[in-house]
Parts: structure tokens; sequence; C-alpha cells
């Protein structure tokens, strides 16, 4: 395992819903500098397997699959890294209290189509849920996880609880679940304590003129 791939297996999950973790995938998203995590499709696969999306004889299959089918497993990371910039403007606009843009609904409604096709209702012992019909060149199965998470996200009370974190540049999304509401950062302890830094340094600059 090289030293990338490590890291997209440790990166922090703060968006408490998967879609959201997954447009967390690039740091400084808001910024003018965004680092991105996901540079191949194994590194789809590894922040897959960390989230637990997927068990380790799927990461596995999906693995060697990708080494079959080098081609497919390039397209399915570049439809991968589309859909994330969708979910991520999507939810980015609805923080801003701005109606979506028709081309993020439309490749996020193209992705949820192409995962639905392969959703299979089952009975489970909390209800019916979702699983999903894949073989092994099922490249793409972590991206129907991702878009059915995005759709049930957007369809439950709790879109109007998504918050985007105000750190400079920051912008990672996050389903802020405090009870009252309070949560304002993806971490305290880095974009909280950056700002508080900063702030405490600018007031101190004023006081000394
Ligand atoms: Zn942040």
């Amino acid at each position: 395992m090289d030293e990338k791939r490590r890291e997209i297996g440790t990166i922090a999950l703060r968006g408490e819903q998967l879609c959201l973790n997954f447009t967390n995938t690039v740091s400084w998203h808001a910024s003018d500098h965004p680092h991105e995590w996901i540079h191949s499709y194994n590194d789809l696969l590894s922040w897959s397997r960390h989230t637990g999306m997927l068990d380790e004889d799927e990461y596995g299959q999906l693995l060697q699959a990708a080494k079959h089918w080098p081609t497919d497993a390039a397209a399915v990371l570049s439809s991968a890294l589309t859909l994330r910039e969708a979910i991520y403007q999507i939810f980015s606009d609805v923080v801003a209290d701005h109606s979506p843009q028709q081309e993020s609904l439309a490749i996020f409604q193209q992705a949820y189509a192409d995962a639905i096709v392969h959703a299979q209702l089952v009975l489970e012992a909390e209800g019916f849920t979702f699983s999903w019909r894949h073989n092994a060149r099922n490249l793409s199965l972590p991206l129907w996880v991702i878009a059915h998470s995005a759709l049930e996200l957007l369809r439950s009370q709790e879109w109007r609880r998504v918050k985007k974190c105000p750190g400079d540049g920051c912008g990672w999304l996050f389903v802020d679940r405090s009870r009252n509401q309070s949560r304002r950062w993806c971490n305290g302890q880095n974009c909280g304590n950056r700002v508080r830094v900063r702030q405490h340094y600018q007031r101190r600059r004023t006081s000394a003129l």
C-alpha cells in the first residue's frame, strides 16, 4: 500500500452522510487551491472500504476487476469525480438557499437512474431497503451507493441541516446533528481553532493600535 492510498484510507469522515463524505474527498474544496484525495480508481475503492460501504470481499473483487479492465476503471473514476462535483454543487446551492443548477441536477439524476437499475428491494429487520445487484465487473458499485445516499438525504428532513464549514477555503459539507443545531465547523479542532487563533491575533493587533 503506497503512501497516498494510506492517506485516502484514513481521511476524516465528518459529513455524517456518505454522499457528503464523498464530497469531502477534496480538501480546501471552497478555495482556489483544492487538494484532491482520489487520484485513481483504486483510491476510490480504498475510500469506499474506509467508509464501510464495501466489505473486504467486494473490495477485493473490484480491485481485481479494475486490474482486468483498466479502461473501464478509468471511465468509472472520471464519472465518480464528475458525480462528486455535481453533488457538491447541489448541496452548496442548497446551503446558500439557491436553486441547484440544472447541469448538476442532470448529472446526479443520470447517476441515480443508473443506480436504480441495479437496485433490489429487500426486507430487513428495520424495513425495506435497497441492496445492489452487482457482479465482479460492476466497477460502478460505489457510485450507485453514493448516488442513492444523496437522493435519500435530499428527500429527508435532514437536507435542511446540511452546512458548509466556514473555515478559510475549507468548504467541507456536513449534516449538523447537534441538538441545538450549533455545529459550525467540519472539525472544531482544525478549522474552528485556526479561525479562533486568527481572530485572537487580529483583536490583539487592533487593541495595540
Ligand atoms: Zn472545515
